[in-house]
């Protein structure tokens, strides 16, 4: 045993940071043996990336399916407190025994929110909507999006001192909004935290040769995510963003910034499956479409992952093209030409389609801004668990790339570390 863990645990509480599909599975794995859970989440709503996803791979069943069971099990478990627009400012103490500052934003609207949208309808502002990567605008009163848990709209802080969130009030009939809200904190006395604040995608505007933000028709693996969402700003449509028509052909770019020392070094390891899922939107849509993926390594890790890159190369109009991606280039109509050496013949290739989407890998959140905590990180950023300290522990992409179903497993784990850190006496 850790020295610093001589004293028994003085909480019988545990903390789980980031409210995505891993600290969702921690929190309640952790409750429903009879732990009370604090769940804090930065964003005004659960479910993190997952939740912008169109479908999940392996099976591709709507994301709608798993988060919902999961917000049900929360609602019916008094042994969880979620905090959303929550973000933890000071750890202090020792496993078995910390103390945690946490900040709470104002949402400016109360529980009494039906969702009726009157909000909304009044607000005149328009907004960059970040959850669709700003492929679209939101209002100034706003909910998160269709599957949002609290389903509870928010007042933007960029409206808050102007006439718009004075018509945004006016508008609700159900004394929900209330723009005196201020920023507050707590302290909560925890024996346990487990860190699961994920991932973000990685900026490809970093990738000068790939084109990213200079060429209309390039856009990343979660646009494309939002774009096929039937609640995403297309109305689950796939089009181009510079004229708004459907693509005859979609080039796939593998490993755009993961295993390249001047980015990403190491693997991302869902993206190979992720633009494989892809594929499948496009085909599902566009029955003729030509669809070119170019990789270095295809990485289906798995029984159930490889079977699904099977049946995807039975398609005659999807082509593999083993060839790291150098260049890409603008035609005069707005096409992308993807040049490329195939590592198979040797061949510089040139195709050219009229969308690209850039298989962007996962960046951990932790890599961008370090957490208040006395934890210790790989050199990518991802938080390393110390399991000899013990008290704090790592679970999901905050630990590593994973997908949802490793996610989980881990998270699982994580629960049973943090329960073990407090039945040790
Ligand atoms: C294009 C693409 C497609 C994918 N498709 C699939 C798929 O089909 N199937 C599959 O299995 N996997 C898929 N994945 C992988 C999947 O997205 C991840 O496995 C999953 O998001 C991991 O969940 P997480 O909870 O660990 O992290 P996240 O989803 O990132 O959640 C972390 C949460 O923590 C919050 N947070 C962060 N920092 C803080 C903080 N300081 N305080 C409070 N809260 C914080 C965040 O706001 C977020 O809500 C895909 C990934 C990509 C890139
Ligand atoms: S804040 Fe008021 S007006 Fe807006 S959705 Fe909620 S109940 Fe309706
Ligand atoms: S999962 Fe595939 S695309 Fe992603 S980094 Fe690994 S090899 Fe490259």
């Amino acid at each position: 045993m850790a020295e610093n863990m001589a004293k028994p645990p003085t909480s019988a509480s545990i903390l789980v940071v980031g409210g995505g599909i891993s600290g969702i599975t921690t929190a309640l794995e952790a409750a429903e043996v009879g732990y009370d859970i604090i769940l804090i989440e930065k964003e005004p709503s659960l479910g993190g990336r997952v939740a912008q996803l169109k479908y999940y791979f392996p099976k591709l069943c709507p994301p709608t399916c798993g988060l919902e069971i999961n917000y049900r099990r929360i609602k019916n478990n008094k042994k969880i407190k979620v905090y959303t627009l929550a973000e933890v400012e000071k750890v202090t103490g020792n496993p078995g025994d910390y103390e945690v500052t946490i900040r709470l934003n104002p949402r400016y609207v109360n529980e009494n929110c039906t969702c009726c949208g009157e909000c909304e309808k009044a607000s005149r502002a328009e907004i960059p909507n970040e959850f669709n990567f700003e492929m679209d605008k939101t209002k100034g009163a706003y909910l998160p999006h269709q599957m949002a848990f609290p389903a509870r709209y928010v007042i933007s802080q960029q409206i808050i001192g102007t006439d718009d969130a004075k018509r945004c009030q006016d508008a609700c009939q159900y004394n929900a909004i209330d723009l005196t809200m201020e920023t507050k904190t707590i302290t909560i006395k925890v024996g346990a935290i487990v860190w699961a604040t994920g991932w973000v995608p990685y900026d490809a505007t970093r990738i000068d040769n790939l084109g990213f933000g200079r060429y209309d028709n390039i856009i990343t693996n979660m646009m494309m995510e939002r774009l096929a969402a039937i609640n995403g700003p297309t109305q689950g449509q796939i089009q181009k963003p510079s004229d708004g028509k459907a693509p005859e052909s979609v080039a796939f770019v593998q490993c755009a910034g993961s295993r390249d020392e001047n980015h990403l070094p190491y693997c991302s390891y869902i993206c190979c499956m992720a633009s494989l899922k892809q594929a499948t939107y496009i085909r599902e849509q566009l029955p003729d479409a030509k669809i070119y993926i170019f990789y270095i390594d295809l990485r289906a890790p798995g029984y159930k992952y490889e079977k699904f890159y099977a049946k995807l190369k039975e398609d005659k109009n999807v082509f593999m093209i083993k060839g790291k991606v150098a260049e890409v280039q603008e035609t005069d109509d707005n096409r992308i030409t993807v040049i490329a050496e195939n590592a198979v013949t040797g061949e510089k290739i040139k195709q050219t389609v009229d969308m690209a989407v850039l298989a962007t890998g996962m960046q951990p959140q932790t890599s961008l801004a370090k957490l208040p905590a006395d934890l210790t990180y790989s050199e990518d950023g991802f938080i390393i668990n110390d399991f000899e300290k013990g008290g704090m522990f790592a679970a999901g992409c905050a630990n590593k790339p994973a997908d949802v179903i490793t996610s989980n497993q881990n998270a699982t784990g994580m629960a049973l570390k943090a329960i073990q850190t407090l039945v040790r006496r």
